[in-house]
């Protein structure tokens, strides 16, 4: 290797850092959880969590933890093959079954993430006459999956349906065969909804597709934890959903997308992350089962969520938080500027409690913020600790 190479590399992390873009990552000492203990140079802490997207608390459930060491005695620990060659089992067609039944649709296909699942939806399914219209604020691999697909490409402003409907004309000005709209259901950034009835009203009108990544939905919004299509009640209006196991269904990995039989097929024949990749592991496709099987009778979870959502957001709201509106358990604690973004996530971790900061370029100049998650794995007592924990950390920052 030229040395010239790795000095260029070290050029653009020294660049990472002078920015203060530099991630650097904690040490979690036990499970995932509502409190985690967090290894440090002072030896470990106990926190109180508020950035997991464990909002069913599912990470570390024992009737979880038993179906994935059952599958691990039955199956093995893994296929090492793709799916079409040696690499399906019972389990993963049983998995799949059951993400279709829980959603509403034919059939599903599993992916080793749903970033692979948005990275082989649109190639396969849209030629160059195509178009796909998408939400400007869709997340990564949304984007890098219509970059590896030959459709014409169109944006639209965050939630503007007024947008929607003139990059759809315009989709239909150039000339496109097929029209397909795909959105996050939830924006992670925002923890804002989709407005998905809207959308398919727009579809019908201009005869589109629509598809929906519900990655931060599934499970515990909606009726049975069906998320934002059955929420807003669009319903099986959506076409297509995506999703993760890596979020609220147990939290380990794996994606998918469900949909119509013949996408599914389609999908199957030549999807590439599901083509060239290896098979979800036993044990992840057994405990995903299972966490399916709980979300859909969690309504006890789910109300855990729902009421620690609302007293958090009360709580930050009186004590004079700016916080965004919203009804998902995502809560963005709004800072403006970045150093103090930085400064309070820091005056939280003193004070036992676990968040992230978000600042430019995830979010715009100026939007800098905190986002706090809610989880059905903290007790009451954790979201009144963190609560005090906001107060104290913002009175001493001259916040509120
Ligand atoms: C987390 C997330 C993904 C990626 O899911 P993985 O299964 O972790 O790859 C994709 N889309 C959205 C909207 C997400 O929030």
């Amino acid at each position: 290797m030229t040395p010239d190479f790795l000095s260029h590399i070290e050029g653009v992390l020294a660049g990472i850092e002078a920015d203060g873009l530099y991630k650097r990552e904690r040490l979690i000492a036990g499970t995932q959880s509502g409190r985690i203990r967090v290894r440090g140079p002072g030896g470990e802490r106990q926190m109180v969590n508020l950035c997991a997207n464990n909002y069913l608390g599912l990470a570390d459930n024992a009737e979880i933890k038993a179906a994935a060491r059952q599958a691990l005695d039955d199956y093995g620990f893994g296929m090492a093959s793709v799916r079409f060659i040696c690499g399906t089992q019972m389990l993963h067609r049983e998995l799949e079954h059951a993400v279709a039944a829980y959603l509403g649709k034919d059939d599903a296909i599993l992916f080793a993430a749903c970033f692979d699942a948005n990275g082989a939806l649109f190639e396969p399914l849209l030629g160059p006459e195509d178009a796909i219209i998408s939400d400007s604020l869709n997340h990564a691999s949304i984007i890098d999956g219509v970059r590896l697909s030959k459709a014409k490409r169109f944006r639209y402003a965050p939630g503007d349906m007024n947008d929607l409907e003139a990059q759809l004309r315009q989709a239909d000005a150039e000339g496109a065969r097929f029209r397909l709209i795909v959105t996050d259901g939830v924006f992670s950034m925002d923890g804002h909804i989709a407005r998905l009835p809207e959308i398919c009203d727009l579809a019908e009108r201009f005869g589109a597709i629509v598809a929906v990544d519900d990655c931060h939905a599934t499970g515990h919004l909606g009726d049975q934890g069906r998320g934002t299509p059955a929420l807003t009640g669009a319903g099986d209006r959506v076409d297509i959903v995506t999703g993760t196991f890596g979020k609220t269904l147990g939290g380990a990995m794996g994606g998918f997308i469900a949909a119509s039989q013949p996408i599914i097929d389609l999908l199957r024949q030549q999807a590439r992350p599901y083509l060239f990749s290896n098979s979800l592991a036993p044990a992840v496709a057994a405990g995903s089962l299972k966490a399916i099987e709980i979300a859909r009778e969690a309504d006890d979870l789910r109300a855990r969520l729902a009421r620690h959502t609302a007293r958090f957001r009360q709580g930050l709201t009186e004590a004079g938080f700016t916080l965004l509106p919203g009804e998902t358990p995502i809560i963005p604690v709004m800072l403006g500027d970045a150093v103090l973004a930085q400064r309070m996530a820091g005056a939280l971790d003193e004070r036992g409690v676990y968040v992230a900061g978000f600042f430019y370029p995830v979010v715009p100049q100026g939007r800098a913020r905190i986002r706090t998650q809610m989880s059905a794995a903290l007790t009451d007592e954790d979201v009144t600790f963190a609560i005090d924990a906001f107060k104290d950390a913002g009175r001493t920052l001259g916040i509120i």
